[in-house]
C-alpha cells in the first residue's frame, strides 16, 4: 500500500520572514517527516485589522527569495491571490481538496495563533484531517485550559530558539536604522531596502 504523503503548510504574515521561520519549518520537516512545506503567506488575516500591512505581493516576493534554497520548500501565492479574509479552515480546505485523503496535513505556525484558530468556529471539522505543529520561543507555557483533549491530542509543541528573531522586532530595527544582518537571508535584506520597507512609523 502507498504511503500517504506528509505535507507540512507553513501559515504566516512574514512581513518580513526571517531565519526563525525557516528554521522552524525545516526542524518541522525533520521532526515530523515531511515531503514538503509549503509556505503559504496570509492574505487578509482576519486578527490583524489594525496594523497595516505590507501588500501581500511583496511579502510572498520575500518568501519567495528566502526559500529558493531549499529544495523540500515551495511557496503558494493561494491566501495572498484572494480578496476575502484568509480563515485557515479555508486555505486548509483547499489544500485538502488539492491532495485528497492520500495525503496528511500539518499546520505549522506560531503557538499563539494556533490557540486562536482552536477558538475558531469550524475547528471540529478542521481537526479531522489537519493536525497542528505549534512553534514557540523557549521558555513558552502553553494555556493548555484553552484546548479540549481532543484538540490537544492534534497538536504538537515544538521549541524554536530560532524564534528569538521576530518580524516586529526586524520592521522596528528597520525604522530606528538598526543592522539587521544575520536576522533574515541576505536577499530579503535587500530587498527590504531596495523598496524602501518597515520605514515608516507602523
Ligand atoms: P501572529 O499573530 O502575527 O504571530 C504570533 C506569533 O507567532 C508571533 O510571535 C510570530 O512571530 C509567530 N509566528 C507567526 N507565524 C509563524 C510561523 N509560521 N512559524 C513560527 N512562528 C510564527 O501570527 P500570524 O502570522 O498573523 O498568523 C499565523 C498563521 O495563523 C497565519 O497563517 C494566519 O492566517 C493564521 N491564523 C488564522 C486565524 C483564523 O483562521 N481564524 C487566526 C489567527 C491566525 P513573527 O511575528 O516573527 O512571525
Amino acid at each position: 500500500m502507498r504511503q500517504k504523503q506528509r505535507i507540512g503548510i507553513m501559515g504566516g504574515t512574514f512581513d518580513p520572514i526571517h531565519f526563525g521561520h525557516l528554521v522552524t519549518a525545516e526542524a518541522a520537516r525533520h521532526r515530523f517527516d515531511l515531503t514538503k512545506v509549503i509556505f503559504v503567506p496570509s492574505g487578509h488575516p482576519p486578527h490583524k485589522q489594525n496594523r497595516p500591512v505590507t501588500p501581500g505581493a511583496e511579502r510572498l516576493m520575500m518568501t519567495l527569495l528566502a526559500t529558493v534554497a531549499n529544495a523540500h520548500f515551495v511557496v503558494s501565492p493561494w491566501e495572498v491571490d484572494r480578496p476575502q479574509m484568509s480563515y485557515t479552515y479555508d486555505t486548509m480546505q483547499a489544500f485538502h481538496r488539492e491532495y485528497g485523503e492520500q495525503a496528511e496535513l500539518f499546520f505549522i505556525t506560531g503557538a499563539d495563533a494556533v490557540l486562536e484558530i482552536m477558538q475558531w468556529r469550524k475547528i471540529d471539522e478542521l481537526i479531522d484531517f489537519c493536525s497542528f505543529i505549534a512553534a514557540t520561543r523557549p521558555g513558552y507555557r502553553l494555556d493548555g485550559a484553552a484546548l479540549s483533549h481532543k484538540l490537544a491530542e492534534k497538536v504538537a509543541l515544538m521549541e524554536v530558539p530560532a524564534l528569538a528573531i521576530s518580524s516586529s522586532d526586524i520592521r522596528h530595527r528597520v525604522r530606528q536604522g538598526e543592522p539587521i544582518k544575520y536576522l533574515l537571508p541576505e536577499t530579503v535584506e535587500m530587498y527590504i531596502y531596495k523598496h524602501g520597507l518597515y520605514q515608516k512609523a507602523e
